[in-house]
């Protein structure tokens, strides 16, 4: 079981009042599961007490760890949402709802449902330290898979590769996603599981040694070109990411270039590319096998240089080259920010930490404000999933000079719902809306012969207003048609004028 200091010792920032509220939260949640164990039989609270640690690891301040410590407690033993507020307080409370309500929504199993699940988890989550807890609640949940019930493992694995691990993507929390993929894989196909590890621990021993010599090489060229204060290492690709990029290669492994990587962490952008024309004039790159994201970040704010190199030791060899910086960004992703606000109050400069092209997208109002940047590659444009050009579009409302936490803690999405078609397709809405927007979010046809509307598979009334989550099914009747009592129910500009023209069109008839 992790012991309150261990969990403590792991904090990244140490105040009085946040070891107190540790302290208090692990006696509390230990009391609380005292009767109840684990399908492996141990202790209940060595789960959250695991989990809690996780979160201390990466960053997350004393509120998100007592959270950490509390996140089952509603659910699995009916504490209410009061006692904690009143034990601990309101940001704790909000933070156990938060996880609590996520574990309510269940993938059902279909590739569309999986993309609107994931959308639906990042929307209700409203706050991205409730989507850090449940990560390192699935992760710690699936180190431990083999003791749950067999016909439980496929779907809870399915959920954690299709769900859970996109998100740790998009959060770019990298070291996450890949944990989370290769434990699940054995469970999902034990047979290309077999298939992998075989190929993998095969190529490993033919490419290790190469790759030694590949690295002594270039550390002796990068130290030659005067590049001081970096480091290398090798990088061996997860499984499940292997077994992915195999499918896409028509299972050719000499296709995969990046089985094996190398990588120089150094310590400036420049010192990157002046270590890439290193590499490049010591080994011959493969055309079309070079990638810069660090002038063109991803999505998730991930940067890098890759660029696949014939070498004479190793044959083909990926090398990522990247700042120490961008390196913890990979791994840590958003989590990396999480004690933002605290390493603020130490003295180090609010900017400093924001450097990344996607902070600064996320946070324009605090850009306009101040510092003109200096690196021109980095304004260029990112291409962004929608879910996080809203983010964007929330934090641009926010005052000039409000923090980054304060940012993440706003409820980004609380003005849009999320609901689902029968078949399972998402619709986002604004909130307070009606069915009635729905259907002509849909189809003006749909809307147009709409006569009732079932929520859940009950009927309710064309003014009910539709929550997170909910299944609507449109009841159309090829008679039927708006009429102007409707309007006081819609939301939607489209719905709004889509009623207007046909009532419109009525009187002209
Ligand atoms: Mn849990």
């Amino acid at each position: 079981m992790t012991s309150v200091k261990d969990i403590i010792q792991s904090m990244h920032i140490q105040t009085d009042e946040g070891r107190d509220l540790v302290t208090r939260a692990y006696t509390f949640s230990k009391d609380a599961h005292k009767d109840h164990t684990r399908y492996s039989g141990e202790p209940y609270f060595v789960h959250p007490s695991y989990v809690a640690k996780l979160i201390a690891e990466y960053g997350g301040d004393a509120s998100v760890i007592a959270a950490g410590l509390l996140h089952d407690t509603v659910e699995d033993v009916g504490v209410s949402l009061e006692t904690i507020e009143k034990e601990f307080n309101k940001d704790v409370a909000f933070l156990v709802d938060g996880v609590t309500k996520l574990g309510q929504h269940k993938y059902r199993g279909t590739e569309r449902h999986a993309e609107s699940l994931r959308r639906l988890l990042v929307a209700t989550s409203k706050d991205i330290r409730v989507l850090l807890i449940k990560l390192m609640d699935r992760y710690h949940n699936m180190t431990t898979l083999q003791h749950v019930p067999e016909e439980k493992q496929k779907r809870i694995a399915l959920e954690t590769v299709e769900i859970y691990a996109p998100i740790a993507d998009r959060l770019g929390i990298g070291k996450i996603k890949q944990e989370l993929e290769d434990l699940a894989f054995p469970y999902l196909d034990h047979d290309s599981y077999v298939h992998v590890v075989t190929i993998l621990a095969k190529k490993r021993k033919e490419i290790e040694e190469g790759l030694r010599k590949v690295q002594k090489e270039i550390q002796k060229h990068l130290a030659g070109a005067g590049l001081t204060n970096f480091h290398t290492e090798i990088r061996i690709k997860g499984l499940y990411s292997l077994y992915k990029k195999l499918e896409r290669k028509k299972k050719d492994i000499t296709l995969v270039y990046d089985i094996a990587a190398l990588r120089i962490i150094l310590p400036t952008q420049a010192d990157c590319y002046t270590a890439l024309g290193v590499v490049h004039s010591l080994y011959r790159p493969i055309p079309g096998e070079i990638k810069d994201y660090i002038s063109f970040p991803k999505p998730n704010g991930y940067q890098s240089i890759h660029s696949a190199v014939l070498t004479p030791d190793a044959g083909v060899v990926e090398v990522q080259i990247r700042t120490e910086e961008m390196h913890h960004h990979a791994q840590f992703g958003i989590a990396s920010h999480m004690s933002y606000k605290q390493l603020g109050n130490q003295g180090k400069g609010m900017f400093e930490s924001l450097s990344h092209t996607w902070m600064r997208e996320l946070i324009p109002s605090l850009l306009a404000m101040g510092k003109k940047k200096k690196d021109e590659a980095l304004s260029a444009p990112l291409p962004k999933p929608k879910w996080l050009s809203d983010l964007a579009e929330s934090h641009a409302r926010l005052v000039p000079g409000e923090e980054f936490v304060d940012g993440l803690k706003e409820d980004f999405f609380s003005h849009r719902v999320f609901v689902f078609t029968p078949k399972g397709d998402v619709i986002d809405l604004p909130s307070g809306s009606s069915s009635i927007d729905f259907a002509y979010a849909i189809h003006s046809d749909l809307g147009n012969t709409m006569a009732g509307a079932k929520v859940n598979g009950k009927l309710v009334a064309l003014s009910t207003e539709l929550k997170n989550g909910d299944v609507v099914d449109i009841v159309s009747k090829k008679r039927s048609s708006p009429t102007a009592k409707w309007l006081p129910y819609v939301k939607t500009s489209l719905a709004r004028r889509m009623i207007r023209s046909a009532l419109e069109k009525k009187e002209e008839k």
